[in-house]
């Protein structure tokens, strides 16, 4: 799709109810996610989920991904494969799943904590989730897409971090990733009028330290250059006058978390 398609009011719920079974799928892995468990095991628990409740996982064969989620470990960006690691205390893990129901996509990342992770990954986490929601603050009406990129890289800078260049947020709805591009940087009052009908994922990539990255011989898997880790954070947001409609939830994934950690 070259051009951005612009979503009806009917075709955003279809795509909510995509980004919703996106979220359940994330508080299903949370229930699970822990030490001992092998990341195999997430993307089968996530797969079945998925087809159970009606959905077609969105990445399983995208691009010849070979997964139903990317799970990216530690220094590991975004786009790792699922596999015998057994995740021990200390680990940080990223979970992107995405999800076709009724033709219509839905996309949303999360970044867990495995046991107890260090001050400076803790930081990272927060960080990295407060530029998603700055980011989505500025999706709507009026502003441009600058707007978003350049709240999200103000923030995660000012604490520190590095922001991925690399990858980018996307349209989304009717394909995985449509347009507009999302950078997680960029100037303010730069880039594309952002309009009602517009369906976009916002996702910054946010590194601990130096903000580049490395591309593997896998064909997917990013990481970071110096080795030091990387968070992920993603909803499908619907722009919309004075406050985004946000289509996708952590809510799910952070009742299950609540409730394991009393
Ligand atoms: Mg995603
Ligand atoms: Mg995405």
């Amino acid at each position: 799709m070259s051009k951005i398609y612009y979503k009806s009011a009917e075709e955003i719920e279809l795509i909510r109810e995509s980004a919703m079974l996106v979220a359940k799928t994330h508080g299903e892995v949370a229930k699970v996610i822990a030490p001992g468990i092998k990341t195999i095991e997430l993307d089968k628990l996530a797969e079945t989920f998925i087809r159970d409740n009606g959905g077609i996982p969105a990445f399983l064969n995208y691009g010849g991904f070979p997964y139903s989620l990317c799970i990216s470990l530690n220094d590991q960006v975004v786009h790792g494969f699922p596999g015998n690691h057994v995740l021990k205390d200390g680990d940080l893990v990223s979970v992107d799943c995405g999800v076709i129901l009724n033709k219509y996509y839905g996309d949303s990342a999360f970044t867990f904590a495995i046991g107890e992770v260090s001050d400076e990954v803790k930081k990272l986490m927060r960080v990295t989730r407060e530029c998603l929601n700055l980011g989505i603050e500025k999706a709507v009406v009026g502003n441009r897409i600058g707007d978003i990129g350049y709240a999200v890289q103000e923030h995660a800078e000012k604490n520190g971090f590095g922001v991925v260049k690399e990858l980018v947020g996307h349209g989304v709805g009717l394909k995985l990733h449509e347009k507009p591009e999302v950078p997680n940087y960029g100037r303010r009052g730069s880039g594309i009028k952002l309009e009602e009908g517009m369906v976009i994922a916002i996702e910054p990539m946010i590194n601990a330290g130096r903000a580049g990255v490395k591309f593997w011989d896998d064909g997917w898997t990013v990481s970071t250059v110096d080795k030091k880790a990387s968070a992920h954070y993603e909803h499908t947001v619907a722009i919309k006058k004075g406050k985004a409609d946000i289509l996708s939830s952590f809510e799910y994934v952070d009742n299950v978390l609540k409730e394991k950690n009393n």
